[in-house]
């Protein structure tokens, strides 16, 4: 078992957490097992991995962490930095640029990654991880999970996890078939999360997408996903700023119509509520 479950009482509710942050403070939660395959790459196989996306993104992070690791070379492209950041990373970039990954800065943003490809020694990784190389360590995840549901005896069993791309929760409900995995878009809508992972495969009948009790739009700050990050850490267990809150939220307003055991999986993420704590200050709502 490469994490524990413990049980968590929030909000009146009865649940168990899957402690995926705790693998690895750098490499946590989801991005550590989408990236399991390659973390048993042997180190000669590549040169150079490639990505894309945002510049405070956990996935960055974790990828920088990997490439460390085995001494790959890391380029990460984005849109230009606001100056601000360029003059002084903060958070999961300055952390990312201490590992050694290259920032590729780029005003042709969507123009230069559709020409980004895998060659030779070099190795593309789509934004977010969101990659068919990331099920075999999302299967594991999964076998853990049944394991332990068989060891406790439980015969209905809800596996909930927020979506980014959704390439972990679409993996989950493939290789845990018995069970109910439920999720929620964090990016765009629910039609938007649908679509994203169907690049990576038809969608599983025991893959259910909740609708949230509201919008957000993500990574922004609001503060009721601020007092639900407060009340989740005062119970006992620290998640997340831009995931995790929603997901809760959005599991609360359905908790009535499900039934059987919820297991949540801490989907990691920690280290960027660093920066998201000091934008939280910066708007005076800490
Ligand atoms: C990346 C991330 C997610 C989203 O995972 P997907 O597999 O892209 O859906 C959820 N929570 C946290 C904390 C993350 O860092």
């Amino acid at each position: 078992m490469l994490s524990e479950v413990t049980p968590f009482h929030f909000q009146g509710f009865d649940f168990y957490v899957k402690r995926d942050e705790l693998i690895d403070p750098l490499l946590s939660g989801n991005k550590y097992r989408k990236l399991y395959t390659l973390l048993q790459t042997p180190p000669e196989t590549y040169h150079i991995i490639i990505s894309y996306g945002g510049s405070q993104s956990n996935a960055m992070l974790s990828m920088a962490a990997l490439c460390k690791q085995k001494g790959w070379q890391f380029q990460y492209y984005c849109k230009p930095l606001p100056p601000h950041l360029k003059q002084q990373p903060t958070g999961n970039l300055q952390m990312a640029l201490n590992l050694g990954m290259q920032l590729i800065e780029t005003e042709s943003y969507t123009q230069t990654i559709t020409q980004l490809q895998s060659k030779g020694k070099t190795l593309l990784i789509p934004q977010g991880g969101a990659d068919p190389l990331a099920e075999c360590g999302i299967q594991v995840l999964a076998d853990e999970i049944t394991q332990w549901q068989q060891k406790k005896h439980l015969n209905i069993l809800n596996v909930v996890t927020p979506s980014g791309t959704g390439t972990t929760a679409l993996y989950l409900a493939k290789h845990l078939p018995d069970c109910q995995i439920l999720t929620t878009a964090s990016v765009g809508d629910n039609e938007y999360l649908t679509q994203q992972m169907q690049q990576l495969g038809s969608i599983p009948n025991n893959l259910n997408l909740l609708e949230p009790p509201r919008k957000y739009h993500f990574a922004k700050p609001y503060p009721e996903l601020l007092d639900t990050y407060q009340a989740l850490k005062q119970s006992g267990i620290e998640f997340d700023l831009i995931y995790a809150p929603k997901m809760w939220q959005t599991l609360l307003t359905h908790m009535q119509n499900i039934q059987g055991t919820v297991l949540y999986v801490h989907s990691g993420g920690l280290m960027g509520n660093i920066t998201m704590l000091e934008r939280y200050a910066q708007k005076g709502f800490l």
